[in-house]
């Protein structure tokens, strides 16, 4: 170790004396020179190449028949399980907008790995209505969008505004859920978006029904693609998605219990 990095270490050692650093997924205190506990990190679960581009899922995962939604592919590093899962949950719930990097990291990643040949133009997110956003402190989506357009080193815009609250997903059946966000999302400005290659960014993919959605609108606006990427993909459960199981829902929602 050169004495550039040895002082590097011994800086970050006194800098979490102060500031203790923490495992990224559960909370958990842990040695600075890492950003993962070791049960986290014996524990992610990591979806495996090659990807099935209709669900998400690791072809070796997939149920999904090749159900063809409105976006071009969908990807993501995680599946919504074990430590994903609490880490979406302090992310979302308990207000940890810093998690928004290194998951957006992650999501980056999982982008140059399986769109590798994609260009994009652009990143954006789902929207809340101005209703949530005035009482939620952040939107997940749009902080992941914006983090993950960082790490790729392209523009981050919004593109689509939210018209109406929706119910919340996690009850409805996928019919109900496509019926439940069709006609909420519209775009900005049509210019922005015709020609463009666009990436759409979101936290948890369940029936995919809000990312086809506006990946749809886009379309009608004239995008020439529409790629979504999200943070984890809920797998589907005898009929019902792990995400379901959980309680919790879709970036759908109107409020608290997403
Ligand atoms: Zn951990
Ligand atoms: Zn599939």
């Amino acid at each position: 170790m050169s004495l550039a990095e040895k002082l590097s270490v011994a800086a970050d050692r006194l800098l979490c004396a102060f500031f203790p650093r923490r495992c990224v997924y559960c909370g958990r205190l842990i040695v600075p020179e890492h950003t993962v506990c070791e049960d986290c990190a014996a524990n992610l679960p990591r979806i495996a190449a090659p990807v099935c581009f209709f669900c998400g899922c690791a072809k070796a995962d997939c149920t999904c028949k090749q159900k063809k939604l409105k976006f071009d592919a969908v990807c993501a590093p995680f599946y919504y399980e074990k430590a994903i899962e609490r880490a979406v949950h302090r992310f979302k719930f308990e207000d940890k907008d810093f998690l928004a990097r290194p998951f957006a990291q992650e999501i980056a990643s999982a982008v140059h790995l399986n769109f590798a040949q994609q260009p994009f133009d652009v990143v954006t997110f789902i929207p809340f209505t101005k209703r949530q956003a005035r009482s939620r402190s952040f939107n997940p989506s749009e902080l992941l969008a914006c983090e993950t357009a960082k790490s790729l080193e392209l523009p981050c815009a919004p593109l689509l505004e939210k018209l109406f609250e929706t119910e919340t997903q996690h009850h409805l059946s996928q019919t109900a859920r496509t019926g439940n966000v069709f006609g909420v999302y519209e775009v900005k400005d049509a210019a922005a978006v015709q020609g463009k290659h666009i990436l759409l960014v979101d936290d948890i993919k369940t029936t995919g029904a809000t990312l086809s959605e506006c990946a749809k609108v886009l379309k009608l606006a004239g995008a020439s693609s529409v790629y979504a990427a999200v943070f984890a993909v809920a797998k589907k459960k005898k009929g019902k998605t792990a995400y379901e199981n959980s309680g919790n829902g879709e970036n759908t929602g109107s409020g608290k219990g997403l």
